[in-house]
């Protein structure tokens, strides 16, 4: 696998593949009562912050924590960029402390992959502007594969503001690399031109929703969008509101959160069982974790699990330095 963590691009199926075997050794840890291993002790991670986020920086902090790394969180209100430094002095300051990997969240396509440019440690893209956000693909198919038998064949729906949506951009490349059928469907004015050649279909009515063995649903991004895109929200969610009526028993729903109550899916849908929501919140933790692992501690993976398990029971004991 790449140094960095920027786009599910950077992946081959194989890379998944291993990467949500990881996670699922992970799990294991994570329903013991002392949910730490010693796989990054005395290694660095910075998690740097410029956009809002809950889910995402929590479910990396706790997953540099359980694997023992030392833990650095910044977010950019609050920090000297407040005070007009750029962000690429923000890194390479940040740099200095030697980290081993840095947890990148921007407002801007394309930021990870700068910020990779100007620093000689792994990064981590935990969402550029509209552009990707390949963890959470990587926690939802995890996600997934535990519910379902197969991933191959299986048909994603993914629903609503696709334009302005990094997790749609990676969940198609994500789920379509698994061999999943992805149709993505919306208002016309909230589908990217020309978004088929990500490998999906495009619809613009719930009409054929029934064909769909998984609806994803996607958050209206009000904070990105300028313009108007849709008429009000309630003319959007009357047309494309994912809700008990349209929905059969046997679809599963996700959304990557946070969600939207009332517009893109109805609070009946969301507290039904079909919906694998807070799966996914917890699966970030194991998956993120694996990423880590991977990124820093990786390597072939015969090689590496040889040397040391991640897992290995003495993890929460003190080692000699
Ligand atoms: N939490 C996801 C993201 O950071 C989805 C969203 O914000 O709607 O992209």
């Amino acid at each position: 696998m790449k140094r960095h963590l920027l786009s599910v691009d950077d992946l081959t199926r194989e890379d998944i593949e291993r990467i949500l075997g990881r996670a699922e050794s992970f799990a294991e840890v994570s329903g013991r009562e002392i949910k730490k291993v010693p796989t990054l002790r005395g290694r660095t991670v910075i998690n740097l912050f410029y956009e809002a986020s809950t889910r995402t920086s929590s479910s990396f902090e706790l997953a540099a924590k359980r694997l023992s790394a030392d833990l650095v969180s910044v977010k950019a209100a609050g920090s000297a960029v407040d005070k007009g430094e750029s962000l690429k002095d923000t890194v390479q300051t940040l740099s200095a402390y030697d980290p081993a990997a840095i947890v990148f969240r921007s407002p801007h396509a394309g930021a990870a992959g700068l910020v990779a440019r100007w620093t000689g440690v792994s990064v981590i893209n935990a969402g550029d502007g509209k552009r990707e956000h390949p963890t959470q693909a990587l926690l939802d198919l995890y996600t997934l594969r535990r519910q379902v038998e197969r991933l191959e064949g299986l048909n994603v729906w993914i629903v609503g503001d696709v334009l302005h949506s990094r997790v749609a951009r990676s969940n198609i490349l994500a789920f379509g690399r698994m061999g999943c059928h992805v149709t993505v469907c919306g208002p016309p004015t909230l589908i990217p031109r020309g978004v088929e050649s990500l490998g999906c279909e495009v619809r613009t009515t719930l009409d054929d929703l029934g064909e769909a063995d998984v609806v994803y649903a996607l958050r209206m991004q009000r904070e990105r969008m300028i313009g108007d895109f849709v008429p009000s929200l309630r003319e959007y969610a009357a047309r494309y509101q994912i809700d008990g009526r349209r929905l059969s028993p046997n679809q599963l729903v996700m959304h990557p959160g946070p969600v939207n109550r009332g517009v893109e899916l109805s609070a009946e849908v969301i507290d039904s069982p079909q919906a694998l929501i807070t799966h996914q919140v917890e699966s970030g933790v194991v998956v993120r974790m694996a990423v880590l692992y991977e990124l820093l501690a990786g390597g072939p993976p015969a090689a590496t699990m040889q040397s040391s398990s991640p897992l290995s029971a003495e993890a929460s004991e003190p080692q000699p330095a």
